[in-house]
């Protein structure tokens, strides 16, 4: 089959693979959506995840498809049937995963390989993580349950009520995301962000204001020229994954309130933070990462409700084989929320 091969920094090629033969309790999942990530970009620039991915490996891990082979002793599960499958699971035993903090487990088990013709689904991913869709999901719309999940963790995590005041700093799918479940649970959402596209799509999903950051680094003076009161959020949503980005949302939220600082900052980063600021009005701050088997489940009800729809996140096609040059033109700056790939081409 054919399937992308990440071998280091900005280094992904399609290549002609053998399919692995199928350990027990395993499935095989024929692809019917693979979708582009920030977190591939990231890998993608980097050359490798500490946690997720070391090269060379398949590569890709938001998927969706259908079942088309079975390994020895896998029980409940026939071929053609519809799936999510998600990028890990959590062993179930450890400290973590014993007090309800699956998405910190000491041994997560990470798949990867959702850019290719087909995916073996290793054990405990098939006994944890993979779930059936409705007749009527569509593998694109399904294929959107992972970096969903994770909204939904850090959306629990904020523990959110509705007429909160709700700045979401960052418009890619992670911001839109949070926008899309923040106004469904009936918040006044704003969004500071960049990019035409991506600021239109963050007011179809229900921003109440836009502050447009294209050509501006100051996220604090750009807030607050909208906003001459400055510190009026209940809770501030950090999705760029920039120290200076968490610095600034700390300084925009309200005395009492919450910051998620939920984008992943490059290693070996540190932020320098106001102690008075963070003691005297009594700030939360919370750090979300990862998805659990429970977050999983919840992101893929939103999704069959219809609260989420790939066509609000997902701004293009591509086949296979132009995956390296749209990598590329992703780390150029290319501003697609996410691409569908055709594995088929
Ligand atoms: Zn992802
Ligand atoms: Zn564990």
């Amino acid at each position: 089959m054919k399937a992308a091969v990440i071998h280091g920094s900005r280094d992904v090629r399609i290549e002609d693979v053998e399919i692995p033969d199928l350990k027990p309790g395993e499935l095989r999942i024929k692809i019917g959506a693979a979708l582009t990530c920030g977190t591939d970009l990231k890998v993608f620039k980097r050359g490798y995840h500490a946690k997720m991915i070391q090269p060379p490996a398949v590569f890709g891990h938001e998927l969706a498809g259908r079942i088309s082979g079975i390994g020895d002793g896998v029980q409940g599960w026939s071929s053609g049937e519809r799936v999510i499958v998600a990028n890990s699971a959590p062993c179930g035993e450890c400290f973590f995963c014993q007090h309800e903090q699956e998405a910190l487990c000491d041994d997560l088990l990470f798949l990867n390989g959702a850019y290719a013709e087909y995916i073996n689904v290793p054990a405990r991913i098939v006994e944890k993580n993979t779930i059936q869709l409705k007749d009527e999901t569509n593998f694109a719309d399904a294929a959107l349950t992972e970096p969903l999940a994770c909204v939904v963790q850090g959306v629990s995590d904020c523990r959110l009520w509705p007429g909160d005041r709700v700045l979401v700093i960052g418009a890619g799918p992670i911001g839109l995301m949070f926008t899309a479940l923040a106004h469904n649970l009936g918040c006044h959402v704003t969004v500071a962000g960049r990019g035409e596209e991506r600021l239109d799509a963050a007011k179809r999903l229900g921003a109440y204001h836009i502050v447009n950051m294209t050509g501006k680094d100051d996220v604090v003076a750009g807030v607050r020229e909208r906003y001459a009161d400055g510190n009026s959020f209940d809770v501030v949503i950090e999705a760029t994954g920039k120290p200076e980005v968490w610095e600034a949302a700390v300084a925009l939220v309200r005395k009492g309130g919450l910051v998620n600082f939920f984008g992943g900052c490059p290693s070996d980063t540190s932020v320098s933070l106001d102690t008075g600021r963070l003691h005297y009005s009594s700030i939360t701050l919370k750090a979300s990462f990862h998805h659990t088997p429970d977050s999983i489940r919840k992101a893929l009800e939103f999704i069959e409700k219809g609260v989420i729809r790939a066509s609000e996140f997902v701004n293009g096609e591509a086949p296979l084989s132009e995956l390296p040059a749209l990598l590329n033109s992703m780390v150029e700056g290319n501003r697609a929320v996410k691409t569908l790939i055709d594995v088929t081409r």
